[in-house]
């Protein structure tokens, strides 16, 4: 089924420096960052082992993110619990 939550998307690149703060306040590693594209958070991906991106998703319901990885693109939607054609 086609995703229906893209009208949340507002951020299509991020606007802050690529850290986890949540990790970086607590002295944690983190292993990949994702980006909220409803507010333009970075959190942490599910390998890493505090999982900002999916917290942030869960506390504020803003359910598309997109890889700030150099060189991915893809974005996902944690409610279809899946990569969206961009
Ligand atoms: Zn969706
Ligand atoms: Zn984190
Ligand atoms: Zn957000």
């Amino acid at each position: 089924m086609a995703c229906t939550h893209t009208e949340s998307i507002e951020f299509k690149a991020p606007f802050t420096d690529l850290v986890c703060k949540q990790c970086l306040d607590r002295g944690d590693k983190w292993v990949h960052l994702r980006m909220c594209m409803s507010c333009g958070n970075i959190g942490c991906c599910d390998s890493s082992k505090n999982k900002h991106a999916r917290k942030h998703y869960l506390r504020h319901e803003h359910p598309i993110i997109r890889s700030v990885e150099p060189g991915e693109e893809w974005v996902y939607c944690f409610i279809d619990d899946e990569i969206l054609p961009s």
